[in-house]
């Protein structure tokens, strides 16, 4: 699998400190970060980043590819992955993390064929689950 800094500068972008610094953010991010989450941690490292910039770099980055914006909604935002293996995705409804969950799913394979037999072609697949989370459970 091609690092996320790898992607970019296939394309010839030139990246600036700051765009680097979101790329390094991303780069393995188990999180599922919000712009906001981005925002704040690259923040810390370069004061003066804007929350545009954050926004604009996550944009460049789902057009190549080299992350993922997820349908799924924590606290009503957006929220981004790298994209990697195929998995698929739980929310937390109490605490709000998405939690990756790697599983075979046969089933899935079994929708695409049928989806591809009836000439239509599959590209993407997410699966998203939401319910409350071990440690949520355990903490009642
Ligand atoms: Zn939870
Ligand atoms: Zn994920």
């Amino acid at each position: 699998m091609k690092s996320i800094r790898a992607i970019v500068e296939e394309e010839g972008i030139s990246l600036t400190p700051q765009r680097l610094a979101i790329i390094d953010f991303m780069e393995g991010n188990r999180t599922h970060p919000t712009v906001d989450e981005i925002y704040q941690d690259v923040k810390s490292m370069y004061p003066t980043i804007s929350k545009a910039t954050v926004y604009s770099t996550m944009q460049l980055l789902c057009e190549l590819g080299a992350v993922q914006e997820l349908s799924i909604r924590k606290r009503g935002e957006a929220c981004f992955d790298p994209r990697e293996n195929k998995h698929q995705h739980f929310l937390c409804r109490k605490c709000n993390r998405v939690i990756d969950i790697s599983v075979d799913l046969y089933d899935e394979e079994d929708i695409i064929k049928a989806i591809d037999s009836r000439g239509h072609r599959v590209e993407d697949v997410h699966s998203y689950f939401y319910g409350v989370c071990s440690d949520c459970i355990q903490s009642k």
